[in-house]
């Protein structure tokens, strides 16, 4: 069952806490509060809350806890949950020719069993909006995206679940096998269904739908452009892999005589309405295309490290004026499934390019947050703490043995261990205390997700 918003006249103070706001000029209070009204953000500021307000039905003295928006993954394949740990030191193409035979044998159950894998990771880490790429639909295998909505629904994480797909196979010189795509015409189908069935386009939305071949070197060029057409349409965002790993650019200049980035704007897939995964391998052109159109990128730091992709240009991206988030990515190529931890990651990586300034801890909160919100088109309603916006909100706990010798909370957030989570907000409920789901009995999600594994494996 779906979780249902709180009573709109309901409050929820929060006191003492540091509050790193995330706002247009970064706004820190050292000792402030929050009020949350019903599912919104009523109050935030320095000192106590006013002391006037009725209907608080609770009341959090946050000392030691610094507050921060609700963490924003853009970049995910849930149904990956399952397929962890296997080929541990592939690079991508190889690593994905390993995966797909199991992926196409996937169904609605176990794909629920993965989702709920996957999302309790993402809320037991900060994260309170997420999206979800599912590209992979067997035939005959049941409702596998309304699986994956259900199963989100059920923990309360806010979500833009995205219908993926693949059309381009081995015969027509992509890179899954034959047996694992559909026609172009059933996922145009498919995906005009989704949205009509789904998309939610209203202020405070739990669920919108995005339409999003999967990349370059598994979908046509034709159902690149249709689906851009499709999703102008119906107003709804268009969202791929590009320009992740050097094969994949060898592989568009060889079919397609250019780089992924062309390809994408001769197909009409850059625009403030698109982001891409990864956008590892971009040259100077490429970012000012990106910056000029308003396209955005998902990096997902700990994903290209583990199939050695290579860094993203990440200071260069946001000096250009590229919108940028962070996503964990599949759990099949970032085992840990947290979206906190990238945080601290994206910092580290990208700092390999040389400069100790090139993502500073602000920096990399701000990614997480209203970068992610940006590059979701949710600008408005999440990502920051402000009057107005919705009530998703992390209090991590900062004053334990890991953190309470660095004075700075941001610096303990996204340079040091991941803090406990004493409560996460998503619309105004707690969907966390105290590191634990309050939603779904953790220990039962585990033994779910450990059949579903063993049930995928054992297929053939
Ligand atoms: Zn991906």
């Amino acid at each position: 069952m779906a979780v249902q918003p709180p009573p709109a006249d309901q409050r929820i103070v929060i006191e003492n806490a540091a509050i790193a706001t995330v706002d247009a000029t970064d706004t820190e209070y050292a000792r402030g509060h929050v009020v949350i009204k019903g599912n919104l953000i009523e109050s935030v500021g320095d000192g106590p809350a006013p002391q006037w307000l009725d209907n608080v039905v609770r009341r959090i003295n946050a000392e030691g806890h610094l507050v921060t928006p609700g963490l924003v993954n853009t970049h995910h394949h849930f149904y990956q949950w399952i397929t962890r740990g296997l080929a541990q030191d592939n690079i991508l193409f190889d690593w994905l020719v390993a995966l797909y035979p199991t992926w196409a044998r996937i169904d609605d159950q176990l794909v629920h069993a993965a989702t709920l894998g996957s999302a309790a990771a993402l809320l037991k880490s900060g994260c309170t909006t997420a999206s979800d790429h599912h590209y992979v639909f067997p035939k005959g295998r049941g409702d596998i995206l309304g699986a994956s909505i259900e199963a989100v629904q059920s923990l309360g994480l806010r979500f833009t679940a995205l219908r993926g797909s693949m059309d381009r196979s081995k015969k027509d010189g992509g890179l899954p096998p034959d047996h694992a795509v559909e026609s172009t015409e059933e996922i145009l189908i498919a995906s005009e269904a989704a949205v009509d069935r789904w998309h939610d386009a209203s202020f405070g939305s739990m669920l919108h739908v995005a339409i999003a071949p999967c990349s370059p070197f598994s979908v046509s060029t034709e159902l690149l452009r249709e689906a851009a057409v499709l999703a102008r349409r119906k107003g709804v965002r268009l969202h791929t892999h590009g320009s992740e790993t050097a094969e994949e650019e060898q592989f568009c200049k060889e079919l397609f005589g250019m780089g992924p980035t062309d390809y994408f704007e001769s197909t009409g897939w850059l625009g403030e309405d698109v982001w891409m995964a990864h956008c590892v391998h971009m040259n100077d052109s490429d970012i000012a295309k990106f910056a000029e159109t308003g396209t955005g990128v998902a990096h997902c730091p700990s994903s290209n490290a583990r199939l050695a992709a290579g860094i993203a240009r990440v200071p260069a991206m946001l000096a250009a004026g590229v919108p940028v988030g962070l996503g964990v990515d599949g759990t099949a190529s970032n085992e840990s499934g947290e979206l906190g931890t990238e945080l601290r990651n994206a910092l580290l990586i990208n700092r390999l390019h040389g400069r100790p300034d090139a993502l500073t801890g602000r920096g990399a909160l701000r990614l997480g947050t209203m970068g992610g919100a940006r590059v979701l088109g949710r600008q408005d309603e999440i990502g920051s703490i402000e009057v107005g916006k919705l009530a998703d909100l992390a209090l991590w706990k900062v004053d334990g043995i890991m953190h309470s010798s660095i004075a700075d909370p941001v610096a303990a957030l996204t340079m040091g261990a991941l803090p406990p989570l004493t409560a996460l907000f998503v619309n105004g409920n707690a969907v966390v205390e105290r590191d634990t789901l309050t939603t779904v009995n953790e220990d039962q999600i585990a033994l779910t997700c450990a059949r579903a594994a063993r049930e995928l494996a054992a297929r053939d």
